[in-house]
């Protein structure tokens, strides 16, 4: 196997420096539950690997009802699936954490690794991008901010610049009457990825008859994450009823790209498109109306095998 020169910073500065230094010949870690694989099989062969697990505080979870979710790069994607306040108030990320395979996995693998990854399946993404996640970056030129929307370029394509290092994820302080979920369909449950995955988010008022706000983010669909805004705007302020949820359901398909591979085809995609929206859309309502919806449960719609 290649071998590589292994270096621990302590601080992010220390980080960017040698990434500075040593170029495309380094590559950072986190959980490197990806990076193994692809090690291993000679996909990447970098001759310095910069490990950022001894850099304090990256894996820190905290909330606060002003400034909403604080997810450092570090944050394992068990600790979203056990964290009772993501559980609470972000369920569409809690049940995305629990469709992510086996528990081993789920506690090496971190948030920040998922994200950079950039894979269009990556299941904590359409969660994060529903609930308008904005990323901290720290580089060469000192921090900037940018909205996750726009981190994802393509298929293993970030917007990070070189020497630059995902920190942190803040996601905003829902709003109230807000429910959330997130379905991965993978015919091998959990221990696949998923071909397609769709997290809705849905905010309603007036006694929870009619939409306030509605987010709607499709996984596997398309060469990044995306979010399917057209679908979204035919549900803010509208009355919400069975008719216009399949009309949101039929707009987030057409929105979908996808492409044949090994585990499914474009056209089968599509079809699980509309009926993982309305499914995700109808059980978001309903807990934005005070429907009790246990973690169990959520657990179980969370990974739908077969339809
Ligand atoms: C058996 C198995 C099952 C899996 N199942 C799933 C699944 O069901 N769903 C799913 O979504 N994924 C799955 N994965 C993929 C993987 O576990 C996730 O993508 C995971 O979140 C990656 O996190 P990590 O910390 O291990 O990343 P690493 O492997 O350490 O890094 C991944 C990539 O991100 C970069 N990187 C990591 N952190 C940062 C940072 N802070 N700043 C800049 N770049 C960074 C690395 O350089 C690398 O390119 C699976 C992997 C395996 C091996």
């Amino acid at each position: 196997m290649p071998r590589f020169e292994y270096l621990e910073p302590h601080t992010l500065r220390q980080a960017v420096s040698m990434l500075q230094q040593h170029g495309s010949h380094a590559r950072i870690v986190a959980g490197s539950t990806d990076f193994l694989v692809r090690w291993r099989t000679g996909v990447w062969k970098p001759q310095y690997v910069v490990n950022l697990q001894h850099v304090p505080g990256l894996d820190r979870l905290s909330y606060s009802p002003r400034n909403g979710l604080r997810l450092g790069a570090l944050v394992r994607v068990r600790a979203l699936e056990t964290s009772p306040v993501v559980r609470q108030r972000y369920p569409a990320l809690a049940a995305a954490a629990a469709s992510f395979a086996g528990v081993q996995v789920r506690n090496l693998a971190t948030v920040g690794g998922n994200v950079c990854n950039a894979s269009p399946a990556g299941d904590t993404l359409p969660s994060l991008l529903a609930f308008d996640a904005q990323c901290r970056i720290v580089g060469p030129q000192g921090e900037r901010w940018l909205p996750l929307e726009q981190f994802f370029l393509g298929p293993g394509r970030t917007a990070l610049q070189p020497a630059e290092i995902l920190a942190e994820l803040r996601l905003p302080p829902p709003l109230p009457n807000t429910g959330s979920l997130y379905i991965k369909h993978s015919p091998r449950g959990a221990m696949d990825i998923s071909y397609v995955g769709v997290a809705s988010v849905v905010s309603l008022q007036d006694r929870g008859r009619v939409c306030r706000d509605a987010k709607i983010a499709l996984g596997a669909v398309a060469p990044t994450p995306i979010r399917a805004a057209s679908a979204e705007a035919m549900l803010r302020g509208q009355t919400i009823t069975p008719e216009l949820l399949k009309r949101v359901a039929a707009e987030a398909q057409r929105l979908a790209r996808p492409i044949d591979d090994v585990r499914a085809t474009g056209a089968y995609r599509k079809d699980i498109v509309a009926v993982l929206t309305q499914r995700t859309l109808e059980r978001a309502i309903e807990m934005a109306r005070g429907a009790e919806m246990p973690f169990e449960v959520q657990r179980r719609l969370a990974v739908q095998a077969a339809f």
